[in-house]
């Protein structure tokens, strides 16, 4: 037994190695999984802005805290659209209503439902629409998309409107809330959990912005050009205009301030590149971003 001994023991030595060799290459490789997994399934999405009706004059004060009372913009009203993973989703649903129509004359006005048409898109091919916020020029639009499922912050739901559709801050018109709490009973609405949520793979939301009490914005994994893909972030009107991002100056409908501006630093920290994060109503998406071209902006 004693002669015997060693070399079995020697073997089992031997087998040990390659045991522990073998648990560290697949201690590697489940370690290495999940960003394989993750390589794998999260879809590098196409972004669009789709712009459904402009207001020719806007007084810039209104959008930039602290601007010259005499400046007046030019606001785009837009949609993004982020295509991809087998999914057709906007963030934001416009705007539809005549009474909006009567009260803002907006200027070169197409139903968003049907804006979404120069991409091939009908709108019962809508499978997710994200809310950013519940003012009307975002939400109105939600029940043109019969099929999409609705995705809203519980805080922004529950603070502005319950299931009965009451008006619970003047914040969401009272047509959007018997609306959004039509499609919530429908079991069309999902309701999302608060900061930094991964609703769908590469899509993530964030509040802070305080446009409305629990407004967000979303970061996108995008496919970019010439192959590259990297992070878009859609600040809807947590940063209204280029001007907002560009000169750190925070929207003037706020109800914090301060909570806003580290709102667009943590913008800037997200995007892959200062000019991946997309402002809420400005015209000039339209012109850094010129294909295809006539209204639709493909942020790459
Ligand atoms: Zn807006």
């Amino acid at each position: 037994m004693e002669v015997l001994a060693p070399p079995l023991a020697k073997g089992r030595r031997v087998l040990l190695l390659d045991e522990m060799r073998t648990l560290r290459l697949f201690s590697a490789i489940v370690a290495a999984l999940p960003g394989l997994a993750r390589a794998q399934s999260t879809p590098a999405y196409e972004v669009y802005a789709v712009r459904f009706a402009t207001q020719p004059s806007y007084p810039t004060r209104y959008l930039v805290a602290g601007a010259d009372s005499a400046r007046r913009s030019k606001l785009a009203f837009t949609v993004w659209l982020i295509r991809g993973g087998g999914r057709t989703m906007l963030m934001d649903a416009g705007f539809y209503r005549p009474k909006f129509l009567d009260s803002w004359k907006p200027v070169a006005f197409t139903r968003p439902s049907d804006a979404l048409a120069a991409l091939g898109i009908k709108p019962e091919d809508v499978t997710d629409i994200i809310i950013s916020h519940v003012h009307w020029d975002h939400l109105d639009g939600a029940d043109l998309f019969p099929k999409a499922r609705i995705w809203i912050q519980r805080a922004e739901y529950e603070h502005h409107t319950n299931d009965s559709g009451a008006v619970l801050d003047r914040a969401i018109d009272p047509d959007d809330a018997k609306m959004l709490a039509g499609l919530k009973r429908a079991g069309r609405v999902t309701l999302i959990p608060g900061d930094s949520t991964e609703i769908m793979p590469g899509i993530t939301v964030f509040t802070g912005g305080k446009h409305t009490y629990a407004s967000e914005f979303a970061a996108v994994h995008a496919s970019l050009a010439d192959g590259r893909t990297g992070t878009i972030v859609l600040a809807s009107d947590n940063a209204y205009l280029y001007e907002n991002l560009e000169h750190h100056r925070p929207i003037t409908q706020s109800l914090d301030t301060l909570s806003n501006l580290r709102a667009q630093e943590r913008m800037a920290r997200l995007a892959s590149e200062p000019r991946l994060i997309v402002p809420g109503h400005d015209m000039d998406v339209f012109v850094r971003f010129p294909r295809p071209g006539n209204g639709i902006a493909r942020i790459e």
